[in-house]
């Protein structure tokens, strides 16, 4: 067992979450140490959005413009293909601020983008390939972790004044502080796949609903990444209907994609991806606290979770960097402040991902359509108002609404562009503007 290491703020994990969290402490003058257990961030199984308000949040933390530097696709607009054509359910041009847009960066990108700006801060330390096995205690008070180099195999243990749980849904930390959360039903699990995106294909995020079907296709430049839902432990069977038969599925929802399905060879390219959504009641104990997934794991519905993982980062540092800093205990009472100020979002958001799983289990349930709508199977694609008039009105009530009143189209962009309750960054730990150099520009796309 190598020496013992000590720090005031140790962040378990460095996903959004843990490296927002350590960026700010570190520019609050606040000893702070990330465990991470991978060498990179280069996972492919992550969101990719970026949404108004966490692109506010950059720029007042001076990291705007280098944000703005990276490869990136714009989402100005959430639409659905429905059989009849598409229609836009939310219009972000109407979001209010500097931001009219979601960012859909690999989120490779975007985590490397602030690990590199946090290591300029001298309190700042990133531990790769360390990963977490254990906490410590020091009576009835969590001291700190156990943790385990994965290069070399030694383990570890680092002290810490505050320990933060920023490790993910499947929190190691959460398990061995004996919590557990409360879980909320999901009908559905997610087969993750890629195919060939061509220069004349719709541009940003598409989602293609059709009875029987939902697949949500995020634009990343020269492939869409795609979200095939089927229902909860349903993959090794849908998995023996075979290959071809999806291909053709896919095919037939996405009329569009036909001619590139073969690009699926076998079905090591479709990964399933289990989805969650959870809440632990109690965020904090004794020198411990957990946010991001770690404290309420977030469905991919809406593709919220990354920003409200950074919000609750930011509103950790304004709630906790000054006891830390001034290198006292933090006690339970400041810890509750923070679970006080993000439970409501996040109880809000899941309150709607919950709604929408229902919404969506209700689309799946229904028989597919044994011949496609004339409009999807000769690959119209144009916006509702532009292809059917006539269809509309077998429309849902609330897709009927946004295309007929545009300007409702503003309430889910706001929803789900800037979220309940967006956190700024406190003034200490605002930047003027850094134009992206050769150098501070992240490398791992
Ligand atoms: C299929 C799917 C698609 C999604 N798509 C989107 C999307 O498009 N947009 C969106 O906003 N959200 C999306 N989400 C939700 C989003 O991924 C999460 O809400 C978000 O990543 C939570 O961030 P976090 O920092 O709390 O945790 P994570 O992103 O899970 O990061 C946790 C980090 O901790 C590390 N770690 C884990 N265990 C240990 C350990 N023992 N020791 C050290 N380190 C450890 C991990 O390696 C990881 O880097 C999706 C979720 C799913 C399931």
């Amino acid at each position: 067992m190598a020496n013992n290491e000590r720090t005031t703020c140790l962040v378990v994990g460095g996903g959004p979450a843990g490296l927002v969290l350590g960026l700010l402490m570190a520019r609050a003058g606040v000893e702070t140490t990330v465990l991470e257990k991978h060498g990179d961030f280069l996972r492919d199984f992550r969101g990719d959005t970026v949404h108004a308000s966490t692109l506010t949040l950059l720029d007042e933390l001076g990291l705007g413009e280098r944000f703005a530097a990276l490869p990136q696709r714009r989402m100005e607009s959430v639409q659905v293909q429905l059989d009849q054509g598409f229609a836009k359910l939310g219009d972000m041009r109407r979001l209010p601020g500097a931001h009219q847009h979601i960012a859909l960066v690999p989120q490779w990108d975007f985590l490397d983008l602030i690990a590199d700006a946090a290591a300029s801060e001298p309190t700042f330390t990133l531990l790769r390939n360390a990963e977490v096995v254990d906490l410590l205690h020091d009576g009835g008070r969590v001291a700190g972790v156990r943790y385990r180099d994965r290069t070399d195999g030694t383990e570890h243990r680092v002290r810490a004044s505050l320990t933060v749980a920023c490790d993910g849904r499947g929190s190691r930390v959460r398990e061995a502080a004996g919590l557990v959360p409360r879980a909320f039903g999901v009908p559905m699990d997610v087969w993750w796949f890629r195919l060939p995106r061509h220069a004349d294909d719709p541009e940003g995020g598409v989602g293609r609903v059709s009875a029987g079907h939902f697949m949500v296709m995020i634009d990343r430049g020269d492939y869409w990444q795609c979200a095939y839902l089927i229902g909860k432990g349903t993959d090794q069977q849908m998995r023996a209907e075979g290959l071809p038969g999806f291909r053709d599925r896919i095919a037939r929802l996405v009329p569009w994609v036909a001619d590139r399905v073969t690009d699926l060879e076998s079905f090591d390219d479709v990964k399933l991806l289990n989805v969650e959504l959870n809440r632990l009641r109690k965020w904090y104990a004794d020198g411990l606290l957990l946010i991001g997934d770690a404290a309420h794991a977030m469905s991919p519905v809406g593709g919220v979770g990354i920003n409200l993982a950074v919000a609750d980062a930011v509103a950790t540092a304004r709630i906790l960097a000054p006891a830390l800093r001034s290198g006292g205990i933090v006690g339970i009472d400041r810890l509750r402040k923070v679970q006080l100020r993000r439970w409501w979002p996040t109880a809000l958001i899941q309150g709607f991902q919950k709604l929408a799983h229902g919404v969506i289990f209700r689309v799946r349930s229904a028989t597919p359509a044994t011949d496609a709508h004339p409009a999807a199977e000769q690959g119209k694609v144009g916006m509702l108002d532009e292809v059917d008039h006539t269809t509309a009105g077998a429309l849902p009530l609330p897709l009927r609404l946004a295309t007929r009143f545009p300007v409702l189209q503003g309430i889910p962009a706001r929803l789900v562009g800037i979220g309940p309750l967006p956190e700024h960054a406190p003034a200490w730990a605002r930047r003027p503007s850094a134009p992206a150099t050769r150098e501070s520009t992240p490398q791992g796309s």
